[in-house]
Protein backbone atom coordinates (compact mmCIF):
# COMPACT_ATOMS: atom_id res chain seq x y z
CA UNK A 1 0.00 0.00 0.00
CA UNK A 2 1.37 3.39 -0.86
CA UNK A 3 0.75 6.62 1.29
CA UNK A 4 0.59 8.69 -1.59
CA UNK A 5 -2.05 6.63 -3.63
CA UNK A 6 -5.01 8.10 -2.08
CA UNK A 7 -7.40 9.52 -4.55
CA UNK A 8 -8.81 12.75 -3.17
CA UNK A 9 -12.12 11.92 -2.12
CA UNK A 10 -15.78 13.44 -2.45
CA UNK A 11 -17.12 15.20 0.09
CA UNK A 12 -20.37 13.07 0.50
CA UNK A 13 -20.24 9.45 0.43
CA UNK A 14 -22.28 9.36 -2.85
CA UNK A 15 -19.31 8.88 -5.07
CA UNK A 16 -16.53 6.71 -3.24
CA UNK A 17 -13.29 6.33 -4.68
CA UNK A 18 -11.10 3.27 -3.41
CA UNK A 19 -9.99 4.27 0.51
CA UNK A 20 -10.75 2.68 3.91
CA UNK A 21 -14.03 3.72 4.27
CA UNK A 22 -17.11 2.70 2.88
CA UNK A 23 -20.64 4.20 4.11
CA UNK A 24 -21.11 6.80 6.73
CA UNK A 25 -22.13 4.85 9.83
CA UNK A 26 -25.92 4.32 10.29
CA UNK A 27 -25.84 6.34 13.42
CA UNK A 28 -22.60 9.27 13.87
CA UNK A 29 -23.30 9.54 17.35
CA UNK A 30 -22.77 6.32 18.04
CA UNK A 31 -19.69 5.05 19.75
CA UNK A 32 -18.87 1.65 18.66
CA UNK A 33 -17.62 -0.61 22.15
CA UNK A 34 -15.46 -2.87 20.23
CA UNK A 35 -12.86 0.73 19.33
CA UNK A 36 -13.65 2.84 22.88
CA UNK A 37 -13.00 2.05 26.26
CA UNK A 38 -15.61 0.26 28.71
CA UNK A 39 -16.65 3.53 30.64
CA UNK A 40 -17.07 5.65 27.19
CA UNK A 41 -20.48 7.07 26.58
CA UNK A 42 -22.78 9.96 25.67
CA UNK A 43 -24.73 11.56 28.62
CA UNK A 44 -28.13 13.25 28.17
CA UNK A 45 -26.82 16.12 26.79
CA UNK A 46 -25.09 14.37 24.35
CA UNK A 47 -21.46 14.79 25.34
CA UNK A 48 -19.14 12.12 26.38
CA UNK A 49 -18.17 11.03 29.29
CA UNK A 50 -15.25 8.51 30.65
CA UNK A 51 -15.07 7.17 34.14
CA UNK A 52 -17.91 9.34 35.51
CA UNK A 53 -15.81 12.60 33.75
CA UNK A 54 -17.49 14.78 30.94
CA UNK A 55 -14.62 15.18 28.37
CA UNK A 56 -15.39 19.14 28.49
CA UNK A 57 -14.36 18.78 32.10
CA UNK A 58 -11.38 16.99 31.22
CA UNK A 59 -10.38 19.71 28.30
CA UNK A 60 -11.31 22.83 30.69
CA UNK A 61 -9.04 21.21 33.66
CA UNK A 62 -6.31 19.55 31.54
CA UNK A 63 -6.47 21.38 27.79
CA UNK A 64 -5.73 19.90 24.79
CA UNK A 65 -4.81 17.69 23.26
CA UNK A 66 -4.42 14.77 26.11
CA UNK A 67 -4.44 11.47 26.42
CA UNK A 68 -7.00 10.04 28.62
CA UNK A 69 -7.05 6.31 30.02
CA UNK A 70 -9.71 4.35 31.48
CA UNK A 71 -8.11 3.05 34.83
CA UNK A 72 -11.10 0.27 34.90
CA UNK A 73 -10.93 -0.55 31.51
CA UNK A 74 -6.87 -0.79 31.80
CA UNK A 75 -7.18 -3.36 35.11
CA UNK A 76 -9.74 -5.33 33.52
CA UNK A 77 -8.04 -6.12 30.27
CA UNK A 78 -4.91 -6.82 32.57
CA UNK A 79 -6.81 -8.88 34.85
CA UNK A 80 -8.65 -10.78 31.89
CA UNK A 81 -5.06 -11.69 30.30
CA UNK A 82 -4.01 -12.61 34.00
CA UNK A 83 -6.76 -15.08 34.58
CA UNK A 84 -7.08 -16.51 30.72
CA UNK A 85 -3.45 -17.85 31.14
CA UNK A 86 -4.06 -18.76 34.88
CA UNK A 87 -1.21 -19.96 36.64
CA UNK A 88 0.94 -22.07 34.83
CA UNK A 89 2.03 -19.00 32.47
CA UNK A 90 3.20 -15.23 32.76
CA UNK A 91 1.66 -12.24 31.29
CA UNK A 92 4.27 -9.95 30.39
CA UNK A 93 3.32 -6.61 30.10
CA UNK A 94 5.37 -4.95 27.20
CA UNK A 95 6.04 -2.07 28.22
CA UNK A 96 6.77 0.14 25.38
CA UNK A 97 3.66 0.48 24.51
CA UNK A 98 3.05 2.73 26.94
CA UNK A 99 4.92 3.06 30.73
CA UNK A 100 4.06 5.06 33.09
CA UNK A 101 4.74 4.31 37.67
CA UNK A 102 0.84 4.92 37.87
CA UNK A 103 0.38 1.97 35.09
CA UNK A 104 3.79 0.01 37.00
CA UNK A 105 1.87 -0.27 40.18
CA UNK A 106 -1.81 -1.22 38.59
CA UNK A 107 0.45 -3.85 36.68
CA UNK A 108 1.95 -5.20 39.42
CA UNK A 109 -1.39 -5.08 41.55
CA UNK A 110 -3.23 -7.19 38.74
CA UNK A 111 -0.62 -9.90 39.44
CA UNK A 112 1.01 -9.14 35.79
CA UNK A 113 4.88 -8.82 34.53
CA UNK A 114 6.77 -6.48 32.94
CA UNK A 115 8.71 -6.08 29.99
CA UNK A 116 11.24 -3.77 29.36
CA UNK A 117 13.70 -2.96 26.42
CA UNK A 118 15.73 0.25 27.46
CA UNK A 119 17.00 1.84 30.66
CA UNK A 120 14.82 4.42 30.69
CA UNK A 121 11.84 1.82 31.03
CA UNK A 122 13.61 -0.27 33.53
CA UNK A 123 14.18 2.86 35.93
CA UNK A 124 10.55 3.32 35.12
CA UNK A 125 9.62 -0.20 36.29
CA UNK A 126 11.83 -0.07 39.30
CA UNK A 127 10.65 3.16 40.41
CA UNK A 128 6.93 2.20 39.73
CA UNK A 129 7.27 -0.75 42.25
CA UNK A 130 7.99 -3.44 40.01
CA UNK A 131 9.62 -6.38 41.63
CA UNK A 132 13.16 -6.54 39.39
CA UNK A 133 12.52 -10.51 39.28
CA UNK A 134 8.90 -9.78 37.75
CA UNK A 135 11.14 -7.99 34.92
CA UNK A 136 11.96 -9.17 31.02
CA UNK A 137 14.77 -7.37 29.91
CA UNK A 138 14.20 -7.08 25.90
CA UNK A 139 16.02 -5.43 22.92
CA UNK A 140 18.70 -6.17 20.32
CA UNK A 141 21.29 -3.26 21.52
CA UNK A 142 21.56 -3.22 24.90
CA UNK A 143 24.05 -1.17 26.20
CA UNK A 144 27.02 -2.59 28.73
CA UNK A 145 25.80 0.22 31.13
CA UNK A 146 22.10 -1.56 30.39
CA UNK A 147 22.94 -4.87 31.16
CA UNK A 148 25.10 -4.49 34.09
CA UNK A 149 22.13 -2.36 35.43
CA UNK A 150 19.92 -5.16 34.77
CA UNK A 151 21.90 -8.01 36.50
CA UNK A 152 22.24 -5.77 39.43
CA UNK A 153 18.90 -4.94 40.23
CA UNK A 154 18.17 -8.81 39.59
CA UNK A 155 15.84 -8.73 36.15
CA UNK A 156 14.36 -12.04 36.35
CA UNK A 157 15.10 -12.23 32.64
CA UNK A 158 17.24 -11.30 29.69
CA UNK A 159 16.27 -12.01 26.24
CA UNK A 160 19.51 -12.12 24.30
CA UNK A 161 19.32 -11.12 20.91
CA UNK A 162 22.63 -12.30 19.31
CA UNK A 163 25.99 -13.87 19.98
CA UNK A 164 27.74 -11.22 20.66
CA UNK A 165 25.38 -9.90 23.61
CA UNK A 166 25.48 -13.99 24.77
CA UNK A 167 28.71 -13.27 25.78
CA UNK A 168 28.49 -9.73 27.17
CA UNK A 169 25.79 -10.98 29.67
CA UNK A 170 28.09 -13.59 30.62
CA UNK A 171 30.88 -11.87 31.43
CA UNK A 172 29.37 -9.11 33.17
CA UNK A 173 26.94 -12.12 35.33
CA UNK A 174 29.69 -13.27 36.25
CA UNK A 175 31.84 -10.66 36.89
CA UNK A 176 29.12 -9.28 39.57
CA UNK A 177 29.66 -13.10 40.54
CA UNK A 178 26.00 -13.89 39.29
CA UNK A 179 24.23 -16.37 37.32
CA UNK A 180 21.52 -14.68 35.27
CA UNK A 181 18.31 -16.18 33.33
CA UNK A 182 18.51 -15.78 30.20
CA UNK A 183 16.10 -16.70 27.11
CA UNK A 184 17.19 -16.78 23.52
CA UNK A 185 15.27 -14.81 21.15
CA UNK A 186 14.81 -17.12 17.85
CA UNK A 187 13.04 -15.73 14.48
CA UNK A 188 11.54 -18.66 13.40
CA UNK A 189 11.00 -17.43 9.85
CA UNK A 190 7.12 -16.68 10.15
CA UNK A 191 5.86 -14.17 8.07
CA UNK A 192 3.26 -11.83 9.93
CA UNK A 193 0.18 -10.16 8.22
CA UNK A 194 1.03 -7.09 9.51
CA UNK A 195 3.00 -3.97 8.34
CA UNK A 196 6.39 -4.59 7.36
CA UNK A 197 7.88 -2.56 10.04
CA UNK A 198 5.94 -4.11 12.73
CA UNK A 199 7.17 -7.79 11.42
CA UNK A 200 9.72 -9.40 13.49
CA UNK A 201 9.82 -13.38 12.63
CA UNK A 202 10.82 -13.31 8.92
CA UNK A 203 14.69 -13.74 8.69
CA UNK A 204 15.76 -10.75 7.18
CA UNK A 205 15.70 -8.29 10.01
CA UNK A 206 17.42 -7.02 12.51
CA UNK A 207 15.78 -8.67 16.00
CA UNK A 208 16.62 -12.37 17.28
CA UNK A 209 19.01 -15.37 16.07
CA UNK A 210 17.76 -17.27 12.95
CA UNK A 211 16.07 -20.96 13.67
CA UNK A 212 17.61 -21.83 10.09
CA UNK A 213 20.86 -22.78 9.44
CA UNK A 214 21.24 -24.23 12.71
CA UNK A 215 22.17 -20.80 13.88
CA UNK A 216 19.69 -20.79 17.05
CA UNK A 217 21.11 -24.29 18.25
CA UNK A 218 24.27 -22.89 17.94
CA UNK A 219 23.30 -20.12 20.32
CA UNK A 220 21.76 -22.57 22.98
CA UNK A 221 25.21 -24.67 22.73
CA UNK A 222 26.92 -21.94 23.60
CA UNK A 223 24.96 -20.45 25.91
CA UNK A 224 24.58 -23.76 27.71
CA UNK A 225 28.83 -23.64 28.19
CA UNK A 226 28.65 -19.94 30.05
CA UNK A 227 29.00 -20.08 33.67
CA UNK A 228 27.58 -16.62 33.87
CA UNK A 229 24.08 -17.68 32.16
CA UNK A 230 21.14 -19.96 33.21
CA UNK A 231 20.02 -20.62 29.81
CA UNK A 232 15.49 -21.14 30.56
CA UNK A 233 14.24 -21.11 27.66
CA UNK A 234 13.32 -19.61 24.31
CA UNK A 235 11.35 -16.51 22.89
CA UNK A 236 9.53 -15.36 19.80
CA UNK A 237 7.47 -12.51 19.05
CA UNK A 238 6.47 -12.62 15.09
CA UNK A 239 5.22 -8.87 15.14
CA UNK A 240 2.33 -6.89 16.12
CA UNK A 241 -1.53 -6.13 15.53
CA UNK A 242 -1.78 -9.96 14.38
CA UNK A 243 -5.50 -11.26 14.00
CA UNK A 244 -4.52 -14.10 12.47
CA UNK A 245 -3.50 -17.46 15.10
CA UNK A 246 -1.42 -19.38 12.42
CA UNK A 247 1.30 -17.66 12.06
CA UNK A 248 1.52 -18.40 16.13
CA UNK A 249 0.87 -22.07 15.34
CA UNK A 250 3.93 -22.03 13.10
CA UNK A 251 5.86 -20.33 15.70
CA UNK A 252 4.99 -22.91 18.33
CA UNK A 253 5.69 -25.34 16.27
CA UNK A 254 9.38 -24.58 15.48
CA UNK A 255 10.03 -23.44 18.79
CA UNK A 256 9.31 -26.40 19.85
CA UNK A 257 11.23 -28.17 17.10
CA UNK A 258 13.87 -26.20 18.78
CA UNK A 259 13.11 -27.30 22.52
CA UNK A 260 13.47 -31.47 20.84
CA UNK A 261 16.74 -30.89 19.26
CA UNK A 262 17.84 -29.29 22.31
CA UNK A 263 16.93 -31.97 24.90
CA UNK A 264 18.11 -34.93 22.15
CA UNK A 265 21.68 -33.02 22.28
CA UNK A 266 22.34 -31.87 25.76
CA UNK A 267 19.73 -33.89 27.65
CA UNK A 268 18.21 -30.86 28.80
CA UNK A 269 14.27 -29.71 28.89
CA UNK A 270 14.37 -26.00 28.96
CA UNK A 271 11.25 -25.28 30.73
CA UNK A 272 10.12 -22.09 29.96
CA UNK A 273 8.60 -20.86 26.17
CA UNK A 274 7.67 -17.23 25.38
CA UNK A 275 5.60 -16.73 22.41
CA UNK A 276 5.92 -12.59 22.87
CA UNK A 277 2.76 -10.16 21.58
CA UNK A 278 1.57 -8.76 19.08
CA UNK A 279 -2.49 -9.48 19.29
CA UNK A 280 -4.42 -6.72 17.44
CA UNK A 281 -6.82 -4.54 18.67
CA UNK A 282 -10.06 -2.64 16.93
CA UNK A 283 -9.09 0.76 15.65
CA UNK A 284 -12.17 0.89 13.41
CA UNK A 285 -15.31 -0.90 13.74
CA UNK A 286 -13.88 -3.19 10.70
CA UNK A 287 -10.92 -5.06 12.89
CA UNK A 288 -12.25 -7.88 14.76
CA UNK A 289 -9.86 -9.04 17.88
CA UNK A 290 -9.93 -12.10 19.65
CA UNK A 291 -10.36 -12.11 23.19
CA UNK A 292 -7.55 -13.22 25.76
CA UNK A 293 -9.52 -16.30 26.94
CA UNK A 294 -9.76 -17.28 23.13
CA UNK A 295 -5.69 -16.84 22.66
CA UNK A 296 -4.66 -18.24 25.91
CA UNK A 297 -7.14 -21.27 24.95
CA UNK A 298 -5.51 -21.55 21.16
CA UNK A 299 -1.76 -20.83 22.13
CA UNK A 300 -1.69 -23.17 25.05
CA UNK A 301 -3.50 -25.86 23.08
CA UNK A 302 -1.26 -25.57 20.08
CA UNK A 303 1.94 -25.44 22.68
CA UNK A 304 0.35 -28.56 24.31
CA UNK A 305 -0.72 -30.44 21.29
CA UNK A 306 3.11 -29.93 19.94
CA UNK A 307 5.00 -30.65 22.83
CA UNK A 308 3.02 -34.15 23.33
CA UNK A 309 4.31 -34.61 19.58
CA UNK A 310 7.85 -34.50 20.30
CA UNK A 311 7.60 -35.95 24.20
CA UNK A 312 8.68 -32.90 26.11
CA UNK A 313 7.25 -31.84 29.30
CA UNK A 314 4.94 -28.91 28.65
CA UNK A 315 7.36 -25.74 29.19
CA UNK A 316 5.93 -22.95 30.65
CA UNK A 317 4.64 -20.48 28.52
CA UNK A 318 4.82 -16.43 28.92
CA UNK A 319 3.33 -14.00 26.62
CA UNK A 320 3.68 -10.32 26.32
CA UNK A 321 0.88 -8.16 24.82
CA UNK A 322 1.53 -4.51 25.03
CA UNK A 323 -1.15 -3.05 22.55
CA UNK A 324 -3.99 -5.20 23.71
CA UNK A 325 -3.97 -4.20 26.98
CA UNK A 326 -3.67 -0.38 26.80
CA UNK A 327 -4.41 0.60 23.35
CA UNK A 328 -8.04 0.19 23.43
CA UNK A 329 -7.98 2.46 27.21
CA UNK A 330 -7.26 5.38 26.41
CA UNK A 331 -8.39 7.98 23.44
CA UNK A 332 -7.06 11.07 22.75
CA UNK A 333 -8.79 14.65 22.97
CA UNK A 334 -8.46 17.66 20.91
CA UNK A 335 -10.20 20.64 20.35
CA UNK A 336 -10.68 21.79 16.49
CA UNK A 337 -8.98 24.86 15.02
CA UNK A 338 -9.78 25.23 11.60
CA UNK A 339 -12.31 23.60 9.18
CA UNK A 340 -11.15 24.12 5.48
CA UNK A 341 -13.50 22.72 2.67
CA UNK A 342 -11.44 22.39 -0.83
CA UNK A 343 -13.95 22.56 -3.38
CA UNK A 344 -13.95 19.58 -5.28
CA UNK A 345 -11.32 17.37 -3.23
CA UNK A 346 -12.54 17.33 0.89
CA UNK A 347 -12.85 19.32 4.06
CA UNK A 348 -10.06 19.13 6.20
CA UNK A 349 -10.20 19.19 9.86
CA UNK A 350 -7.44 20.29 11.84
CA UNK A 351 -6.51 19.58 15.39
CA UNK A 352 -4.32 20.45 17.89
CA UNK A 353 -2.21 17.70 18.22
CA UNK A 354 -0.91 15.59 15.51
CA UNK A 355 2.04 13.46 14.33
CA UNK A 356 3.96 14.38 17.13
CA UNK A 357 1.14 12.85 19.47
CA UNK A 358 0.02 9.82 17.02
CA UNK A 359 2.61 9.13 14.27
CA UNK A 360 1.34 5.82 13.83
CA UNK A 361 -0.78 7.21 10.58
CA UNK A 362 2.37 8.73 9.11
CA UNK A 363 4.84 5.43 9.82
CA UNK A 364 2.56 2.52 9.48
CA UNK A 365 -0.66 4.55 7.53
CA UNK A 366 -2.23 3.05 10.61
CA UNK A 367 -6.13 3.24 10.68
CA UNK A 368 -8.11 5.01 13.30
CA UNK A 369 -11.52 6.11 14.01
CA UNK A 370 -12.80 10.00 15.67
CA UNK A 371 -15.99 11.30 16.69
CA UNK A 372 -17.53 14.43 17.96
CA UNK A 373 -17.37 13.82 21.78
CA UNK A 374 -18.31 17.65 22.94
CA UNK A 375 -21.71 17.30 21.92
CA UNK A 376 -24.05 15.06 20.04
CA UNK A 377 -25.22 16.19 16.03
CA UNK A 378 -28.23 15.51 14.20
CA UNK A 379 -26.09 17.05 10.71
CA UNK A 380 -25.54 14.95 7.49
CA UNK A 381 -22.15 12.97 7.61
CA UNK A 382 -19.35 14.65 6.12
CA UNK A 383 -16.44 12.74 4.82
CA UNK A 384 -13.31 14.72 6.41
CA UNK A 385 -9.52 14.03 6.70
CA UNK A 386 -8.69 14.81 10.29
CA UNK A 387 -4.94 16.40 10.23
CA UNK A 388 -2.47 18.35 13.14
CA UNK A 389 -0.92 21.18 13.39
CA UNK A 390 2.57 20.34 12.24
CA UNK A 391 4.95 21.18 9.15
CA UNK A 392 4.13 18.49 7.16
CA UNK A 393 1.20 17.56 4.55
CA UNK A 394 1.79 13.43 5.89
CA UNK A 395 0.60 14.88 9.20
CA UNK A 396 -2.46 13.08 9.02
CA UNK A 397 -4.53 11.86 11.92
CA UNK A 398 -7.67 10.03 10.61
CA UNK A 399 -7.34 9.57 6.59
CA UNK A 400 -11.09 9.40 6.20
CA UNK A 401 -13.79 9.64 8.33
CA UNK A 402 -17.60 10.95 8.75
CA UNK A 403 -17.92 13.51 11.08
CA UNK A 404 -21.11 15.91 11.65
CA UNK A 405 -21.39 18.96 8.70
CA UNK A 406 -21.96 21.16 11.57
CA UNK A 407 -18.35 20.86 12.82
CA UNK A 408 -17.09 23.99 14.08
CA UNK A 409 -13.61 25.42 15.81
CA UNK A 410 -14.20 24.74 19.16
CA UNK A 411 -15.86 21.55 19.25
CA UNK A 412 -13.80 18.45 20.80
CA UNK A 413 -12.92 15.18 18.83
CA UNK A 414 -11.43 12.04 20.31
CA UNK A 415 -9.43 9.68 18.76
CA UNK A 416 -10.06 6.18 20.13
CA UNK A 417 -7.45 3.39 20.56
CA UNK A 418 -4.46 5.52 21.43
CA UNK A 419 -3.28 4.31 24.42
CA UNK A 420 -0.22 1.67 23.02
CA UNK A 421 2.87 3.43 20.93
CA UNK A 422 0.99 6.98 21.27
CA UNK A 423 2.40 8.86 24.18
CA UNK A 424 5.30 6.26 24.00
CA UNK A 425 6.47 7.56 20.30
CA UNK A 426 5.32 10.93 20.69
CA UNK A 427 7.77 14.02 19.66
CA UNK A 428 8.49 17.04 20.48
CA UNK A 429 8.47 18.10 16.59
CA UNK A 430 7.86 21.81 15.94
CA UNK A 431 8.39 22.05 19.58
CA UNK A 432 5.25 21.09 20.29
CA UNK A 433 5.12 20.14 24.19
CA UNK A 434 4.00 16.57 24.61
CA UNK A 435 0.69 16.07 25.55
CA UNK A 436 -0.32 14.89 29.54
CA UNK A 437 -1.84 11.41 29.97
CA UNK A 438 -4.99 11.55 32.54
CA UNK A 439 -6.24 8.54 34.20
CA UNK A 440 -10.19 8.71 34.97
CA UNK A 441 -12.21 6.25 37.54
CA UNK A 442 -15.05 6.34 39.31
CA UNK A 443 -15.78 10.31 38.69
CA UNK A 444 -12.01 11.33 39.40
CA UNK A 445 -9.64 12.57 36.87
CA UNK A 446 -5.60 12.97 38.03
CA UNK A 447 -2.92 13.31 36.04
CA UNK A 448 -0.25 10.12 35.60
CA UNK A 449 2.13 11.80 33.00
CA UNK A 450 2.22 15.76 33.15
CA UNK A 451 1.74 18.03 30.44
CA UNK A 452 5.06 19.29 28.77
CA UNK A 453 5.74 22.71 29.24
CA UNK A 454 8.00 24.95 27.25
CA UNK A 455 9.75 25.87 30.19
CA UNK A 456 10.83 21.76 29.83
CA UNK A 457 11.84 22.29 26.49
CA UNK A 458 14.15 24.62 27.51
CA UNK A 459 15.62 23.54 30.00
CA UNK A 460 17.00 20.78 27.60
CA UNK A 461 18.13 23.44 25.96
CA UNK A 462 21.44 25.09 27.30
CA UNK A 463 21.87 27.71 24.77
C1 LIG B 1 6.63 -4.93 20.89
C2 LIG B 1 6.82 -6.22 21.56
C3 LIG B 1 5.77 -6.79 22.26
C4 LIG B 1 4.40 -6.20 22.33
O1 LIG B 1 3.78 -6.08 21.10
P1 LIG B 1 2.22 -5.64 21.07
O2 LIG B 1 1.93 -5.56 19.62
O3 LIG B 1 2.13 -4.33 21.75
O4 LIG B 1 1.47 -6.70 21.77
C5 LIG B 1 6.00 -7.99 22.90
N1 LIG B 1 7.21 -8.58 22.89
C6 LIG B 1 8.26 -8.03 22.24
C7 LIG B 1 9.56 -8.72 22.25
C8 LIG B 1 8.10 -6.84 21.55
O5 LIG B 1 9.13 -6.31 20.91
Amino acid sequence: MSRSAHPAGPRYADVLPEGHYTAPPADLNALDPKVWAQTVGRGEDGAVRVGGVDVKVLAEQFGTPAYVLDEADFRERARAWRGAFGQDADVFYAGKAFLSRAVVRWLYEEGLNLDVCSGGELTTALSGGMPAERIAFHGNNKSTEEITRAVESGVGRIVLDSFQEMVRVAHIASSLGKRQRVLIRVTVGVEAHTHEFIATAHEDQKFGIPLAGGQAAEAVRRALRLDGLELVGIHSHIGSQIFDMSGFEVAAHRVVGLLKDIRDEHSVELPEIDLGGGLGIAYTSDDDPREPHEIAKALTEIVGRECEAARLRTPRISVEPGRAIVGPTAFTLYEVGTVKPLDGLRTYVSVDGGMSDNIRTALYDADYSVALVSRASDAEPLLVRVVGKHCESGDIVVRDAFLPADLAPGDLLAVPATGAYCRSMASNYNHVPRPPVVAVNDGEARVIVRRETEEDLLRLDVG
